[in-house]
């Protein structure tokens, strides 16, 4: 009884506490939007904005009195206001997109993309917040945002959205035009397709099928794809040389994945490529600090060449030599004089040297779980066990914290014993051992696989979509 009293308590406060609401509007021809925020209770000290933003606000209104705020390091100050105030804003997305070519907005036929922090200007301090969106006719929108259920009849001109609650620094992207968002069920989770820009409706076809095969392989490593729901973008950007020239993962508001691509390419050329296998795997884990890139980049590079063995895009062996040709790119970006730590903090120059030592420590850790759990436990089921316990949207981990977490789900030290040999090491990790171990023969630079090798069944079934093997 007394258990019911307090949590009917503790439901109290969030039934009191509303929530601030932003009531977002767009023109007609969509370039511009203009945002009303009222605040529940005291409204917030800043709004993180981009410094780019300045010359395209049209008006600034506190409580319907213009004002000029302090602005510094991407964030502007707000004035002291009563309870339950109001600001109001309204940006110019067409000369953003006109004067910032690219960078913060662009437009793509009749449609504008742009930086969350270019017109959506929130506080850092994870309020609950509803975003309510009125939309001309005909238009769509593409957030992170969850979206909340709408009413049966609506004609589609009014949506609402709920914002995960991540720090306001991180990234988001936001379209609005009339392109259509596609619906990718996988598994339990959907994903919101939107292609920006003027493309056949058979070539989104082809993206569409192609995003979904992606996300199915991904979600196979523990069943289900690790985020209930995801914002796609893609982005057609012409001829290109690489099939996807740029693309990236984002965690402001909700998971997303943005993808520039080559929009003259056939479904083949679209599935040979290993970019959009990459990208999705990173979202097998949590936001990890950017001084710990070799964690995500690793774990993506890795799984980037398993996943497409398991879901029969490479043979075994083809697999392996992706892999053995990524730990030699990296091996030969090792410079004496600096170790992994100092090398992620290096920037672009050490790219090779951050993916692959990151890789081959996910191999180290893959195959030492698979060995002494005699095959209950893999990579793939502690990242399981991670998703089921530490997927708050809004946390960044530093690897350490990670690892340990790892460690204490697998209950092995296998993961901060590999970050006390390999993150302060000048050396790239060797992978000679456990090529021993596994049977793999890389002698010339070509790999084989010797099938005799303890190993071996384990090697194999890295590679393979099955069920945990039992080894004993
Ligand atoms: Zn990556």
């Amino acid at each position: 009884m007394l258990k019911i009293v307090w949590s009917a308590l503790l439901v109290l406060p969030t039934l009191l506490h509303a929530g601030d609401r932003y009531h977002v509007v767009f023109s007609k021809n969509l370039d511009t939007v203009s945002v009303e925020a009222c605040y529940d209770g005291a409204p917030p000290e800043y709004l993180y904005r981009s410094d780019e933003a300045e010359p395209f606000v049209d008006y600034l209104l506190a409580n319907g009195q213009p004002f000029d705020p302090p602005h510094r390091y991407g964030r502007m100050r707000v004035p002291e206001l009563p309870v339950n105030s109001c600001l109001k804003w309204q940006v110019d997305l067409g000369r953003a997109a006109e004067a910032l070519s690219h960078r913060l907005a662009l437009s793509a036929g009749d449609s504008y993309l742009s930086n969350g922090n270019l017109w959506f200007w929130r506080d850092d301090k994870r309020r609950n917040i509803q975003i309510d969106v009125e939309l001309p006719p005909g238009a769509a929108l593409s957030a992170p945002w969850q979206q909340l259920p709408q009413d049966p009849d609506s004609d589609g001109t009014f949506l609402s959205f709920r914002p995960a609650a991540t720090p306001a620094s991180w990234t988001s992207r936001i379209a609005v035009g009339t392109f259509r968002v596609r619906e990718i069920p996988v598994a339990d989770s959907h994903l919101r397709l939107a292609v920006i820009g003027e493309v056949s409706e058979q070539q989104q076809q082809r993206f569409a099928q192609w995003i979904g095969e992606t996300a199915v392989s991904v979600g196979a490593v523990y069943g289900k794809f690790p985020q209930p729901e995801a914002q796609v973008l893609v982005v057609p950007v012409g001829p290109q040389r690489e099939v996807v020239p740029w693309a990236h993962v984002i965690r402001g508001g909700g998971p997303a994945v943005e993808f520039f691509v080559d929009e003259t390419l056939d479904l083949s050329s679209l599935r040979e490529d290993w970019t959009a296998t990459h990208e999705f795997s990173h979202l097998l884990l949590p936001a990890v600090s950017s001084a710990d890139r070799w964690l995500s980049e690793g774990l993506a590079s890795y799984y980037q060449s398993v996943l497409r063995a398991r879901d029969g895009r490479l043979s075994e062996r083809e697999a392996w030599q992706k892999l053995h040709g990524g730990f030699q790119r990296g091996q030969a970006a090792t410079r004496d004089g600096v170790d992994l730590a100092a090398a992620t903090r290096g920037g672009w120059g050490n790219v090779m040297r951050v993916y692959w030592s990151g890789a081959a420590m996910m191999l180290k850790a893959d195959t030492q779980l698979r060995m002494r759990s005699s095959g209950r436990q893999s990579l793939d089921s502690a990242l399981a066990n991670l998703q089921a316990c530490c997927f708050d949207p809004g946390r960044s981990w530093s690897a350490r914290e990670l690892f340990a977490e790892l460690d204490r789900l697998t209950g092995y030290h296998v993961f901060s014993n590999l970050y006390r040999e390999h993150v302060p090491d000048e050396n790239f990790p060797d992978v000679g051992p456990v090529y021993d171990y596994l049977g793999l023969v890389a002698e010339t630079g070509m790999v084989s696989l010797d099938h005799r090798a303890p190993g071996s069944r384990i090697r194999t079934s890295i590679m393979r979509l099955e069920e945990q093997l039992q080894y004993d």
